[in-house]
Protein backbone atom coordinates (compact mmCIF):
# COMPACT_ATOMS: atom_id res chain seq x y z
CA UNK A 1 0.00 0.00 0.00
CA UNK A 2 2.35 2.12 1.22
CA UNK A 3 4.45 1.26 -2.44
CA UNK A 4 1.53 2.96 -4.80
CA UNK A 5 2.22 6.36 -2.67
CA UNK A 6 6.22 6.33 -3.87
CA UNK A 7 5.55 6.10 -7.11
CA UNK A 8 7.58 9.04 -9.33
CA UNK A 9 8.68 10.41 -12.24
CA UNK A 10 12.20 8.30 -13.30
CA UNK A 11 12.97 11.17 -15.26
CA UNK A 12 12.47 14.57 -12.84
CA UNK A 13 11.63 12.64 -9.55
CA UNK A 14 8.50 14.65 -8.97
CA UNK A 15 6.20 12.18 -6.79
CA UNK A 16 2.73 11.31 -8.81
CA UNK A 17 0.47 13.86 -6.66
CA UNK A 18 2.99 16.79 -8.25
CA UNK A 19 2.02 15.85 -12.13
CA UNK A 20 -0.46 16.15 -13.67
CA UNK A 21 0.06 12.05 -15.44
CA UNK A 22 2.60 9.96 -15.01
CA UNK A 23 2.78 7.01 -17.10
CA UNK A 24 4.28 3.91 -16.50
CA UNK A 25 6.66 2.13 -18.71
CA UNK A 26 8.76 -1.27 -17.76
CA UNK A 27 10.45 -0.23 -15.28
CA UNK A 28 10.24 3.63 -14.97
CA UNK A 29 7.49 5.78 -15.33
CA UNK A 30 7.29 9.17 -17.36
CA UNK A 31 5.79 12.50 -15.73
CA UNK A 32 3.55 14.94 -18.47
CA UNK A 33 6.49 17.89 -18.27
CA UNK A 34 8.85 15.54 -19.31
CA UNK A 35 7.18 14.28 -21.49
CA UNK A 36 6.93 17.42 -23.27
CA UNK A 37 10.07 18.38 -22.53
CA UNK A 38 11.70 15.16 -24.58
CA UNK A 39 8.88 16.19 -26.97
CA UNK A 40 10.61 19.26 -27.41
CA UNK A 41 14.08 18.10 -27.77
CA UNK A 42 13.29 15.40 -30.57
CA UNK A 43 11.19 18.59 -32.29
CA UNK A 44 14.47 20.73 -32.42
CA UNK A 45 16.79 17.74 -33.31
CA UNK A 46 14.52 16.68 -36.54
CA UNK A 47 14.47 20.37 -37.46
CA UNK A 48 17.78 20.67 -37.55
CA UNK A 49 18.02 17.74 -39.65
CA UNK A 50 15.48 18.79 -41.91
CA UNK A 51 17.61 22.30 -42.54
CA UNK A 52 19.84 21.03 -44.70
CA UNK A 53 23.49 22.91 -45.29
CA UNK A 54 23.74 24.67 -48.31
CA UNK A 55 25.77 21.74 -49.54
CA UNK A 56 23.18 19.19 -48.97
CA UNK A 57 20.61 21.63 -50.51
CA UNK A 58 22.63 21.93 -53.77
CA UNK A 59 22.28 18.78 -55.48
CA UNK A 60 25.68 19.60 -57.59
CA UNK A 61 25.81 16.98 -60.29
CA UNK A 62 29.57 16.01 -61.74
CA UNK A 63 29.68 17.57 -65.09
CA UNK A 64 28.94 14.38 -67.35
CA UNK A 65 25.87 13.71 -64.87
CA UNK A 66 24.61 17.41 -65.81
CA UNK A 67 25.41 17.23 -69.88
CA UNK A 68 23.05 13.70 -69.34
CA UNK A 69 20.48 15.42 -67.65
CA UNK A 70 20.24 18.63 -70.14
CA UNK A 71 20.41 15.32 -72.97
CA UNK A 72 17.11 14.12 -71.84
CA UNK A 73 15.27 17.22 -72.37
CA UNK A 74 17.48 18.84 -75.30
CA UNK A 75 18.71 17.46 -78.76
CA UNK A 76 22.17 18.09 -80.11
CA UNK A 77 23.70 21.08 -79.22
CA UNK A 78 26.82 19.01 -77.41
CA UNK A 79 29.65 21.54 -77.38
CA UNK A 80 27.16 24.22 -75.70
CA UNK A 81 26.27 21.07 -73.31
CA UNK A 82 29.65 20.08 -72.02
CA UNK A 83 30.81 23.75 -71.50
CA UNK A 84 27.53 24.75 -69.94
CA UNK A 85 27.94 21.91 -67.53
CA UNK A 86 31.50 22.49 -66.62
CA UNK A 87 30.43 26.10 -65.80
CA UNK A 88 27.33 25.51 -63.36
CA UNK A 89 29.82 22.23 -61.80
CA UNK A 90 32.59 25.74 -61.07
CA UNK A 91 30.11 27.91 -60.39
CA UNK A 92 28.34 25.67 -57.66
CA UNK A 93 31.56 24.27 -56.71
CA UNK A 94 32.67 28.26 -55.97
CA UNK A 95 29.12 28.23 -53.25
CA UNK A 96 30.45 25.22 -52.01
CA UNK A 97 34.43 26.41 -51.31
CA UNK A 98 34.49 26.32 -47.22
CA UNK A 99 33.88 29.38 -45.29
CA UNK A 100 37.26 29.29 -44.14
CA UNK A 101 38.11 30.22 -48.07
CA UNK A 102 38.84 33.60 -47.02
CA UNK A 103 42.18 32.78 -45.85
CA UNK A 104 42.64 30.91 -49.01
CA UNK A 105 44.22 33.05 -51.64
CA UNK A 106 42.64 31.30 -54.58
CA UNK A 107 39.50 32.50 -54.94
CA UNK A 108 37.51 30.78 -57.50
CA UNK A 109 35.15 33.43 -59.68
CA UNK A 110 31.72 33.66 -61.03
CA UNK A 111 31.40 31.66 -64.20
CA UNK A 112 28.60 33.94 -65.95
CA UNK A 113 28.03 32.46 -69.51
CA UNK A 114 26.83 33.63 -72.30
CA UNK A 115 25.46 31.83 -75.31
CA UNK A 116 25.47 33.08 -78.73
CA UNK A 117 22.92 31.39 -80.89
CA UNK A 118 19.86 31.99 -84.11
CA UNK A 119 16.48 32.11 -81.43
CA UNK A 120 15.35 29.17 -81.51
CA UNK A 121 17.53 26.81 -80.93
CA UNK A 122 17.00 26.29 -77.06
CA UNK A 123 19.40 28.85 -75.42
CA UNK A 124 16.46 29.44 -72.96
CA UNK A 125 15.54 25.42 -72.92
CA UNK A 126 19.04 25.20 -71.75
CA UNK A 127 18.87 27.55 -68.69
CA UNK A 128 15.75 26.51 -67.58
CA UNK A 129 16.38 22.66 -67.68
CA UNK A 130 19.42 23.78 -65.55
CA UNK A 131 17.38 25.48 -62.81
CA UNK A 132 15.23 22.66 -63.09
CA UNK A 133 17.70 20.06 -62.34
CA UNK A 134 19.76 22.71 -60.07
CA UNK A 135 16.00 23.04 -58.02
CA UNK A 136 17.38 26.78 -57.44
CA UNK A 137 15.13 29.75 -58.12
CA UNK A 138 15.27 30.63 -62.38
CA UNK A 139 13.76 34.31 -63.85
CA UNK A 140 13.88 35.23 -67.13
CA UNK A 141 14.40 38.71 -68.47
CA UNK A 142 14.27 40.52 -71.51
CA UNK A 143 17.60 43.04 -71.96
CA UNK A 144 15.48 45.44 -74.25
CA UNK A 145 13.21 46.27 -71.49
CA UNK A 146 16.01 47.31 -68.98
CA UNK A 147 16.68 50.92 -68.78
CA UNK A 148 19.35 53.20 -67.40
CA UNK A 149 18.05 54.40 -64.08
CA UNK A 150 15.35 57.49 -64.65
CA UNK A 151 14.26 56.36 -68.17
CA UNK A 152 11.67 55.09 -69.67
CA UNK A 153 11.63 51.21 -69.19
CA UNK A 154 12.53 48.85 -66.46
CA UNK A 155 15.92 49.67 -63.82
CA UNK A 156 18.09 46.99 -63.92
CA UNK A 157 17.19 46.00 -60.18
CA UNK A 158 13.70 44.92 -61.44
CA UNK A 159 15.67 41.68 -63.06
CA UNK A 160 16.28 41.20 -58.72
CA UNK A 161 13.07 41.75 -57.98
CA UNK A 162 11.49 38.43 -61.08
CA UNK A 163 13.83 36.43 -59.43
CA UNK A 164 12.68 37.27 -55.25
CA UNK A 165 9.43 36.39 -57.05
CA UNK A 166 10.38 33.44 -58.49
CA UNK A 167 12.25 32.60 -54.98
CA UNK A 168 8.92 33.10 -52.71
CA UNK A 169 10.70 35.97 -51.66
CA UNK A 170 13.75 33.70 -50.03
CA UNK A 171 16.35 35.97 -50.03
CA UNK A 172 18.40 33.28 -49.16
CA UNK A 173 17.36 30.82 -52.08
CA UNK A 174 17.34 33.96 -54.72
CA UNK A 175 20.45 34.71 -53.84
CA UNK A 176 21.80 31.25 -55.28
CA UNK A 177 19.13 31.29 -58.14
CA UNK A 178 19.80 31.72 -61.94
CA UNK A 179 18.78 34.17 -64.36
CA UNK A 180 18.96 34.06 -67.53
CA UNK A 181 19.06 37.75 -69.41
CA UNK A 182 17.97 37.02 -72.89
CA UNK A 183 18.26 39.23 -76.00
CA UNK A 184 21.84 40.74 -74.53
CA UNK A 185 23.01 41.67 -78.34
CA UNK A 186 20.00 44.21 -78.41
CA UNK A 187 21.99 46.46 -75.30
CA UNK A 188 25.56 46.33 -77.82
CA UNK A 189 26.48 49.54 -78.71
CA UNK A 190 25.32 50.78 -82.15
CA UNK A 191 28.13 51.98 -84.16
CA UNK A 192 31.53 52.85 -83.42
CA UNK A 193 30.53 56.46 -82.41
CA UNK A 194 30.89 56.68 -78.67
CA UNK A 195 29.85 60.35 -78.91
CA UNK A 196 26.53 59.77 -79.86
CA UNK A 197 24.14 60.62 -77.01
CA UNK A 198 23.44 58.54 -74.76
CA UNK A 199 21.75 55.79 -75.70
CA UNK A 200 19.11 54.89 -73.79
CA UNK A 201 18.95 51.14 -74.04
CA UNK A 202 22.69 50.73 -74.73
CA UNK A 203 25.83 50.96 -73.01
CA UNK A 204 24.13 52.65 -70.16
CA UNK A 205 22.39 49.43 -69.60
CA UNK A 206 25.68 47.54 -70.22
CA UNK A 207 27.62 49.26 -67.48
CA UNK A 208 24.29 49.16 -65.33
CA UNK A 209 24.76 45.42 -65.43
CA UNK A 210 28.59 45.25 -64.75
CA UNK A 211 27.97 45.58 -60.93
CA UNK A 212 24.80 43.04 -61.07
CA UNK A 213 26.68 40.13 -62.80
CA UNK A 214 30.12 40.60 -60.89
CA UNK A 215 28.14 40.70 -57.31
CA UNK A 216 27.07 43.63 -55.29
CA UNK A 217 24.52 44.34 -52.76
CA UNK A 218 20.92 45.91 -54.79
CA UNK A 219 18.23 47.53 -52.72
CA UNK A 220 15.06 45.31 -54.48
CA UNK A 221 11.99 46.75 -54.72
CA UNK A 222 9.79 44.41 -53.87
CA UNK A 223 7.36 44.08 -56.08
CA UNK A 224 9.06 45.84 -58.92
CA UNK A 225 8.44 48.94 -60.46
CA UNK A 226 10.13 52.36 -60.05
CA UNK A 227 12.01 53.19 -56.68
CA UNK A 228 9.01 54.67 -54.38
CA UNK A 229 10.45 56.40 -50.97
CA UNK A 230 7.29 54.57 -49.43
CA UNK A 231 8.59 50.96 -50.65
CA UNK A 232 10.43 48.71 -48.28
CA UNK A 233 13.56 47.56 -50.20
CA UNK A 234 15.08 43.92 -49.83
CA UNK A 235 18.69 43.63 -49.96
CA UNK A 236 20.19 41.25 -52.15
CA UNK A 237 23.47 40.24 -52.81
CA UNK A 238 24.48 38.89 -56.46
CA UNK A 239 27.58 37.37 -55.78
CA UNK A 240 26.18 33.92 -56.00
CA UNK A 241 23.88 34.26 -58.75
CA UNK A 242 24.68 32.56 -62.02
CA UNK A 243 23.70 35.11 -64.77
CA UNK A 244 23.67 33.53 -68.39
CA UNK A 245 23.11 35.71 -70.64
CA UNK A 246 21.74 34.98 -74.12
CA UNK A 247 21.39 36.73 -78.01
CA UNK A 248 21.07 36.08 -81.22
CA UNK A 249 24.43 38.33 -81.97
CA UNK A 250 22.29 38.65 -85.70
CA UNK A 251 25.77 40.00 -87.79
CA UNK A 252 27.88 38.30 -85.66
CA UNK A 253 28.88 35.59 -88.61
CA UNK A 254 30.48 38.46 -90.88
CA UNK A 255 32.10 39.76 -87.53
CA UNK A 256 33.57 36.21 -87.24
CA UNK A 257 34.31 35.26 -90.89
CA UNK A 258 36.30 38.56 -91.19
CA UNK A 259 38.38 37.35 -88.34
CA UNK A 260 38.73 33.97 -89.47
CA UNK A 261 39.82 35.47 -93.43
CA UNK A 262 42.89 37.72 -91.77
CA UNK A 263 43.56 34.93 -89.57
CA UNK A 264 43.80 33.05 -92.51
CA UNK A 265 45.69 34.71 -94.51
CA UNK A 266 48.11 36.56 -91.76
CA UNK A 267 51.96 35.42 -90.91
CA UNK A 268 51.49 32.54 -89.27
CA UNK A 269 48.15 31.80 -89.66
CA UNK A 270 46.25 29.09 -87.39
CA UNK A 271 42.97 28.49 -89.08
CA UNK A 272 43.56 27.52 -93.02
CA UNK A 273 40.13 28.86 -95.48
CA UNK A 274 39.23 25.11 -96.57
CA UNK A 275 39.20 23.89 -93.10
CA UNK A 276 36.30 26.28 -91.71
CA UNK A 277 32.86 24.93 -92.09
CA UNK A 278 31.31 27.97 -93.25
CA UNK A 279 27.86 26.18 -92.72
CA UNK A 280 28.21 27.24 -88.83
CA UNK A 281 30.36 29.87 -88.42
CA UNK A 282 29.14 30.64 -85.21
CA UNK A 283 31.60 27.47 -83.98
CA UNK A 284 34.80 29.56 -84.08
CA UNK A 285 32.83 32.75 -81.92
CA UNK A 286 35.66 34.24 -79.34
CA UNK A 287 35.08 37.35 -76.82
CA UNK A 288 37.01 39.39 -79.49
CA UNK A 289 33.76 38.63 -81.57
CA UNK A 290 31.65 40.07 -78.97
CA UNK A 291 33.60 43.43 -78.47
CA UNK A 292 33.27 43.98 -82.20
CA UNK A 293 30.03 43.29 -82.49
CA UNK A 294 29.43 46.28 -79.62
CA UNK A 295 29.62 44.36 -76.14
CA UNK A 296 31.41 46.77 -73.71
CA UNK A 297 34.77 44.81 -72.94
CA UNK A 298 33.74 45.22 -68.87
CA UNK A 299 30.79 42.81 -69.95
CA UNK A 300 32.43 40.35 -71.63
CA UNK A 301 34.87 40.18 -68.84
CA UNK A 302 31.92 39.52 -66.09
CA UNK A 303 30.61 36.70 -68.84
CA UNK A 304 33.23 34.82 -69.06
CA UNK A 305 31.76 31.14 -70.26
CA UNK A 306 31.33 31.47 -73.99
CA UNK A 307 29.43 29.21 -75.94
CA UNK A 308 27.52 28.82 -79.30
CA UNK A 309 24.23 26.97 -80.47
CA UNK A 310 24.51 25.03 -83.50
CA UNK A 311 21.45 26.34 -85.84
CA UNK A 312 18.54 23.34 -86.24
CA UNK A 313 19.04 20.98 -89.32
CA UNK A 314 15.53 19.28 -90.28
CA UNK A 315 17.15 16.09 -88.45
CA UNK A 316 17.21 17.86 -85.11
CA UNK A 317 13.78 19.55 -85.94
CA UNK A 318 12.36 16.15 -86.46
CA UNK A 319 14.33 14.81 -83.14
CA UNK A 320 12.71 17.33 -81.04
CA UNK A 321 9.40 16.30 -81.94
CA UNK A 322 9.39 13.17 -80.32
CA UNK A 323 12.67 12.42 -78.78
CA UNK A 324 12.76 14.99 -75.26
CA UNK A 325 11.39 14.21 -71.97
CA UNK A 326 8.90 16.50 -72.71
CA UNK A 327 8.68 16.24 -76.42
CA UNK A 328 5.82 18.22 -78.23
CA UNK A 329 4.13 15.16 -79.42
CA UNK A 330 3.98 13.06 -76.46
CA UNK A 331 2.65 16.58 -74.99
CA UNK A 332 -0.80 15.82 -77.32
CA UNK A 333 -0.60 12.04 -76.58
CA UNK A 334 -1.49 12.94 -73.15
CA UNK A 335 -3.61 15.85 -73.99
CA UNK A 336 -5.68 13.24 -76.01
CA UNK A 337 -5.24 10.37 -73.70
CA UNK A 338 -6.31 12.92 -70.82
CA UNK A 339 -9.78 12.65 -73.14
CA UNK A 340 -9.62 9.32 -73.84
CA UNK A 341 -8.62 9.82 -77.22
CA UNK A 342 -5.91 7.23 -78.92
CA UNK A 343 -3.83 9.82 -80.90
CA UNK A 344 -0.96 8.91 -83.24
CA UNK A 345 0.69 10.39 -85.84
CA UNK A 346 2.59 8.17 -88.72
CA UNK A 347 6.21 9.21 -89.68
CA UNK A 348 5.28 10.64 -92.73
CA UNK A 349 3.14 12.88 -90.85
CA UNK A 350 6.05 14.16 -88.91
CA UNK A 351 8.79 14.51 -91.81
CA UNK A 352 5.88 16.63 -93.54
CA UNK A 353 5.77 19.21 -90.47
CA UNK A 354 9.34 19.11 -90.35
CA UNK A 355 10.01 19.81 -93.88
CA UNK A 356 7.27 22.74 -92.95
CA UNK A 357 9.08 24.42 -90.43
CA UNK A 358 12.01 23.97 -92.04
CA UNK A 359 10.65 25.60 -95.22
CA UNK A 360 9.28 28.64 -92.82
CA UNK A 361 12.25 29.24 -91.39
CA UNK A 362 10.78 28.92 -88.00
CA UNK A 363 13.08 26.51 -86.13
CA UNK A 364 11.90 24.19 -83.20
CA UNK A 365 9.45 27.43 -82.35
CA UNK A 366 7.77 26.83 -85.55
CA UNK A 367 7.03 23.05 -84.72
CA UNK A 368 4.81 23.91 -82.14
CA UNK A 369 2.41 26.12 -84.34
CA UNK A 370 2.56 23.75 -86.85
CA UNK A 371 1.43 21.02 -84.38
CA UNK A 372 -1.35 23.70 -83.31
CA UNK A 373 -2.69 23.87 -86.69
CA UNK A 374 -2.51 20.19 -87.31
CA UNK A 375 -4.61 19.30 -84.31
CA UNK A 376 -6.47 22.07 -82.93
CA UNK A 377 -9.66 21.23 -84.97
CA UNK A 378 -9.45 17.74 -83.54
CA UNK A 379 -8.78 18.76 -80.16
CA UNK A 380 -11.76 20.92 -80.51
CA UNK A 381 -14.31 18.78 -81.90
CA UNK A 382 -13.21 15.16 -80.19
CA UNK A 383 -13.63 16.32 -77.03
CA UNK A 384 -17.03 14.33 -75.09
CA UNK A 385 -17.09 12.93 -79.39
CA UNK A 386 -17.81 9.72 -80.12
CA UNK A 387 -15.05 9.19 -82.08
CA UNK A 388 -11.88 7.80 -79.48
CA UNK A 389 -9.16 7.32 -82.46
CA UNK A 390 -6.72 10.28 -84.06
CA UNK A 391 -4.58 8.98 -86.61
CA UNK A 392 -2.74 11.92 -87.62
CA UNK A 393 -1.49 11.08 -91.57
CA UNK A 394 0.67 13.43 -93.58
CA UNK A 395 -2.60 13.45 -96.02
CA UNK A 396 -4.44 14.71 -92.59
CA UNK A 397 -1.10 16.76 -91.46
CA UNK A 398 -1.21 18.51 -94.79
CA UNK A 399 -4.83 19.67 -95.38
CA UNK A 400 -4.78 21.11 -92.01
CA UNK A 401 -1.08 22.89 -92.47
CA UNK A 402 -2.72 24.25 -95.61
CA UNK A 403 -6.01 25.50 -94.35
CA UNK A 404 -4.06 27.59 -91.56
CA UNK A 405 -3.47 30.93 -90.55
CA UNK A 406 0.21 29.90 -90.62
CA UNK A 407 -0.45 28.87 -94.74
CA UNK A 408 -1.63 32.19 -95.38
CA UNK A 409 0.86 34.01 -93.73
CA UNK A 410 3.33 32.00 -95.99
CA UNK A 411 1.31 33.27 -98.74
CA UNK A 412 1.47 36.90 -97.85
CA UNK A 413 4.99 37.13 -97.49
P1 LIG B 1 15.96 30.51 -77.77
O1 LIG B 1 16.00 30.88 -76.34
O2 LIG B 1 17.27 30.10 -78.32
O3 LIG B 1 15.28 31.52 -78.65
P2 LIG B 1 14.17 28.47 -76.87
O4 LIG B 1 14.98 27.80 -75.83
O5 LIG B 1 13.11 29.40 -76.41
O6 LIG B 1 15.08 29.19 -77.93
O7 LIG B 1 13.56 27.35 -77.80
C1 LIG B 1 12.26 27.40 -78.29
C2 LIG B 1 11.59 26.06 -78.15
O8 LIG B 1 12.20 25.16 -79.08
C3 LIG B 1 11.79 25.43 -76.81
O9 LIG B 1 10.67 25.56 -75.99
C4 LIG B 1 12.03 23.95 -77.09
O10 LIG B 1 10.80 23.25 -76.99
C5 LIG B 1 12.44 23.90 -78.51
N1 LIG B 1 13.85 23.58 -78.71
C6 LIG B 1 14.80 24.39 -79.21
N2 LIG B 1 15.96 23.77 -79.31
C7 LIG B 1 15.77 22.52 -78.84
C8 LIG B 1 16.62 21.39 -78.68
N3 LIG B 1 17.90 21.43 -79.04
N4 LIG B 1 16.07 20.28 -78.17
C9 LIG B 1 14.76 20.23 -77.81
N5 LIG B 1 13.92 21.26 -77.94
C10 LIG B 1 14.40 22.39 -78.45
Amino acid sequence: MAKEEVLSCSFCGKKKPETDLLIAGLDAHICDKCIQQAYGIVMEEMESQDTPSLSAELTVKKPIEIKAFLDEYMIGQTAAKRVMAVAVYNHYKRLLQAPSADEDPVEIEKSNIVLVGETGTGKTLMARTIARMLNVPFCIVDATVLTEAGYVGEDVETILTRLLQAADYDVEKAQRGIVFIDEIDKIARKGDNPSITRDVSGEGVQQALLKLLEGTVVNVPPKGGRKHPDQKFIEVNTKDILFIAGGAFSGIDKVIGKRLNRQAVGYGASIKEDQVDTGNILQYITPKDLKDFGLIPEIIGRLPVLSHMNPLDATTLRAILTIPKNAIIKQYEKLFDMDGIAFTINEAALDYIVSRAVEYKLGARGLRSLCEAVLTDAMFEMPGGEEKVLKVTKKYAADKINKSVLNQLKAAS
